[in-house]
């Protein structure tokens, strides 16, 4: 059983990585950002209101979040471990998590904090295609990590919790790193 918390700029290879530890321990990966996507493409109530935040590389407004990811985990796939991926994403999402985790008699192994310098992200992203992938949109969902998510790496190392992988290197180099994290 594993319960995992991905950290890390957009473009650090979070999403990549998420999935396939996921798949390698068979638990879901839950990734605020592809829920938010599906939503958006299907012009749900959610999709609707979350939609202009995305395309200007903002974060969405709590609220919409919490109650997404209260929702997930409470599925039945979730019981058996997670990896999160993308959330939380601000100090006030991860007091709130703790809350949630503890109201539902569960708790996290560790933190995951993938590290990658801002120029291979930059171009990482622009390599990507996706619709919130144009040059300054990128470079406003690095600003907003900077000084919403990266508060994280903080909160999280003060508790014992963070283990911080070098994400410049290659998908398998990183992969077989974060086996090892979960295997020790
Ligand atoms: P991602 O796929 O994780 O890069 O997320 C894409 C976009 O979805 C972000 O730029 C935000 O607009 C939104 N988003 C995803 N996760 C969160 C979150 N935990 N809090 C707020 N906004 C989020």
């Amino acid at each position: 059983m594993a319960r995992l918390i991905f950290l890390g700029p957009p473009g650090a290879g979070k999403g990549t990585q998420a999935s396939l530890l996921a798949q390698h321990c068979e638990i879901p990966h839950i990734s605020t950002g592809e829920i938010l996507r599906a939503a958006v493409a299907h012009r749900t109530e959610l999709g609707v209101k979350a939609q202009g935040y995305m395309d200007r590389g903002e974060l969405v407004p709590d609220q919409l979040i919490v109650d997404l990811v209260h929702e997930r985990l409470l599925q039945p796939d979730a019981a058996s471990g997670w990896i999160l991926d993308g959330f939380p994403r601000t100090v006030s999402q991860a007091k709130f998590l703790d809350e949630l985790l503890e109201s539902i008699g569960q708790s996290y192994d560790c933190v995951i904090n993938l590290d990658v310098p801002d120029e291979t992200l930059v171009k990482r992203l622009l390599s990507r295609g996706r619709a919130d992938d144009n040059e300054d949109v990128i470079l406003n969902r690095l600003h907003v990590y900077r000084e919403q998510t990266a508060p994280l790496i903080d909160f999280y190392s003060d508790r014992q919790q963070l283990r911080s992988i070098d994400g410049n290197q290659t998908v398998d180099q990183v992969t077989a790193a974060l086996k090892q994290i979960i295997q020790a």
